[in-house]
């Protein structure tokens, strides 16, 4: 089968982690935090909630691309004079991980698993978010593929998207498909969410919430190359997520948290289950 050409990238990758039996990869944003940051700061330092959510509707119709709309988000940020230094203070004081991911983290790297963040947002900040809440050894060393800033002499900023002929800023597949293109794959487990706080009322057909989808749009491309995909499931009990992977015949798990999710992975991984086993 073909594949369409990948998307240039303007940045770096991390090295290819061969030879492993099992590797990570996990979304950012709502995945291992326990909100989107960016979201949060658009909605409290940018232009706010009302116009970000208008924008994700435009995505949804076609009428804009995840990309563009993101960077209007982030530049919202910029132009009410936030530097991007206080971008990174305003994260690391308000954006809190899930609880279990520290110890799944540390459980992985004891066990030789490689663990990649995946993500649209911007890798110093997440860095800087992880170094609040895993430490400072783990926030250097964990592999990142997301985006980057550019920072403009007069203290202006603006994100530098890793793929700018993508619609998504950041194809999410290209982070995955090296690992499956291995002669010997390791069995990829991908940690996504998309489930969002408040369903709207589209002008379209769509039984999903905006950000769910907009955000789901983003990691499927990736989710979809894995052999066991996590589905995160919101406080709320939402699972606007669940419905499409099930519609679409996607095999998933549910997991609400990476305390949960860790005895499954182990049990994969010491060969007690198979993947059959635990995804539906
Ligand atoms: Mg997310």
């Amino acid at each position: 089968m073909s594949e369409a050409a990948p998307p240039p990238s303007t940045l770096p990758y991390p090295p290819i982690h061969e030879g492993k039996k099992f590797v990570v990869l996990s979304d950012w944003d709502g995945t291992i935090t326990t909100h989107d940051s960016n979201d949060y700061m658009t909605d409290n330092y940018g232009f706010g909630k009302e116009k970000r959510r208008q924008l994700n509707i435009e995505v949804l119709e076609g009428k804009s691309t995840f990309r563009d709309t993101f960077h209007d988000d982030l530049a919202s940020v910029a132009a009410n004079g936030h530097t991007f230094e206080d971008c990174k203070e305003i994260l690391r004081n308000n954006i809190h991980l899930d609880p279990g991911f520290k110890d799944f983290y540390s459980w992985c790297k004891a066990h030789d698993i490689p663990v990649i963040i995946v993500s649209s947002g911007m890798e110093p900040l997440i860095r800087a978010v992880l170094s609040k809440h895993v430490g400072e050894e783990a926030a250097k060393e964990i592999d990142i593929i997301a985006n980057d800033v550019q920072i403009f002499p007069d203290g202006k900023w603006e994100i530098k998207f890793r793929h700018p002929s993508s619609g998504f800023g950041h194809d999410k597949s290209q982070a995955i498909l090296p690992y499956r293109r291995l002669p010997q794959p390791p069995t990829l487990f991908f940690f996504g969410d998309g489930v969002s706080g408040e369903p709207i009322s589209l002008p379209l057909s769509t039984p999903y919430s905006d950000s769910c989808f907009v955000s789901w749009n983003k990691d499927i491309s990736a989710a979809k190359h894995a052999d066991v995909l996590f589905v995160k499931t919101k406080d709320n009990g939402e699972n606007d997520l669940a419905t499409y992977c099930r519609r679409e015949g996607i095999k998933h798990a549910l997991f609400s948290n990476f305390f949960k999710v860790l005895p499954i992975v182990e049990s994969i991984v010491d060969g007690r289950k198979t993947i059959d086993e635990v995804v539906e």
